[in-house]
């Protein structure tokens, strides 16, 4: 065989593999169908602005290794991602704390909006009866209750997943926190933060001494590269790897819309979400704010700050298999499914399947770390 192992996908599994297993001696050949590396995480300059090319990613963990692990290929800023919401003509901040009731009720003290919340959340919990939430919508109104739910949830969740709160997991509610104090940084975890200079840097850093070629899709190549190597690290979808002989996971598909518009400042954060369901789009991101943000306002005259901005605007998109799968939807049916080609995995002892395509799971950058160094450790003593 010509190589140890053939990596389908330079996203962030596919190139923490590869790294790991080049370092260990292994001839490694890594191929992706776009035509660039990084996958999702993938960031291009564009006239001094760091643009985040499919969606705004905002690095975040609790693991020391992970952000020690994640920071020798980047500098890391110290970003704190407060997200705003925008609800028709209103304005709330991101998660949902006491800013965000405060607003949302006219109220100013604690005391009053916890009463308030506990008025707001009893219609919920009556109809759950002592059971636990069993969809989105029950877990939501049982958290915040029926107004938050309604201008904040709803209209925001019904376009990106494409169906009812009723229909959808409670574990994607459960990713953002709701806190009783006023704080709007979006996550729980200890670290934060935005490579200095962009994503690419640090896929490209792994990749350096390894073979890579892009615009190379593994299913029109199958014959030629399916046995080029002793094991396939295969981060695509694992269904398609398969021919969908069990049927079609479920995906949902992004679509973005970028622009440059000549003004230094377009909405003063890096991301918008647009909650009510009239706006066709579900967030806005301004991409220089997660490097620069905070120049603006302060009187600098010269750099890429000065009168030129670039935002993307996000809209979730139908997946078939003509689309890019962007989200696993991991309600009981996919997940069930999924198992079924698991099994099917783990009885080939040659491939394994990474990432959040190859394990059909929602997963964060860190989470995808922690996978891809704990399956080097496995694989290769
Ligand atoms: P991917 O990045 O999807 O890489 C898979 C690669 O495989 C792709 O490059 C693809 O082209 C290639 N591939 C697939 N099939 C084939 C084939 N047949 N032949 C050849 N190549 C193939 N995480 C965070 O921690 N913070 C965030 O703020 C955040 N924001 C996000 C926003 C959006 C819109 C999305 C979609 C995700 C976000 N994530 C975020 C999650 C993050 O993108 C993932 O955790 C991470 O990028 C997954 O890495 P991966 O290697 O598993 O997959
Ligand atoms: N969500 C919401 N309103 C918002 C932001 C998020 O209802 O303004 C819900 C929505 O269901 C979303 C989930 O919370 O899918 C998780 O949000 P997150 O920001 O983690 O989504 P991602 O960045 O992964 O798309």
């Amino acid at each position: 065989m010509k190589y140890d192992y053939l990596g389908v996908g330079s996203g962030l599994f596919g190139s923490i593999f590869a790294y790991e297993a080049n370092k260990r001696g292994k001839k490694v050949l890594v191929i992706d169908k776009r035509p660039n590396v990084g996958g999702n995480i993938y960031t291009e300059n564009i006239d001094g602005i760091n643009v985040h090319k499919y969606g705004a990613h905002i690095f975040h963990t609790s693991n020391k290794e992970v952000w020690d692990y994640i920071n020798q290929f980047a500098e890391f800023n110290r970003y704190t991602n407060s997200p705003v919401a925008r609800y028709k003509n209103e304005l709330y901040n991101l998660p949902f704390n006491l800013n965000t009731f405060s607003k949302m009720f006219n109220l100013v003290t604690l005391q009053d909006i916890e009463k308030k919340l506990d008025e707001e959340r009893k219609e919920g919990l009556a109809k759950l009866n002592g059971r636990e939430p069993q969809n989105l919508e029950e877990q939501a109104i049982s958290l915040v209750g029926t107004t938050v739910y309604e201008k904040l949830i709803k209209g925001y969740t019904e376009k990106q997943w494409g169906m009812s709160c009723k229909e959808l997991p409670v574990s994607i509610i459960k990713r953002l926190p709701v806190r009783m104090v006023f704080d709007n940084n979006y996550f729980n975890n200890k670290y934060q933060g935005i490579p200095i200079g962009g994503y690419t840097q640090i896929i490209e850093k792994m990749l350096d001494g390894i073979e890579v070629k892009l615009n190379c899709d593994f299913f029109e190549n199958r014959s030629e590269l399916q046995n080029i190597a002793e094991k396939i690290v295969f981060t695509g979808s694992i269904d398609q790897y398969y021919d969908y002989k069990f049927g079609y996971l479920e995906y949902r598909s992004v679509r973005f819309e970028t622009e440059e518009l000549d003004v230094d400042n377009y909405q003063g954060n890096a991301v918008i979400n647009y909650t009510d369901k009239e706006v066709p789009y579900t967030r806005v991101i301004e991409h220089k704010h997660f490097e620069q943000g905070k120049e603006l306002g302060n009187e600098v005259t010269e750099g890429p700050s000065v009168g030129k901005t670039i935002i993307s605007r996000e809209y979730s998109d139908k997946w078939d298999s003509t689309k890019e799968p962007y989200y696993p939807i991991n309600n009981e049916r996919n997940n069930t499914l999924y198992e079924k080609y698991k099994a099917l995995a783990d009885k080939d002892s040659n491939i394994i399947f990474g990432g959040r395509l190859g394990q059909y799971k929602y997963y964060d950058m860190d989470k995808v770390i922690e996978e891809a160094l704990k399956c080097v450790k496995n694989e290769i003593k």
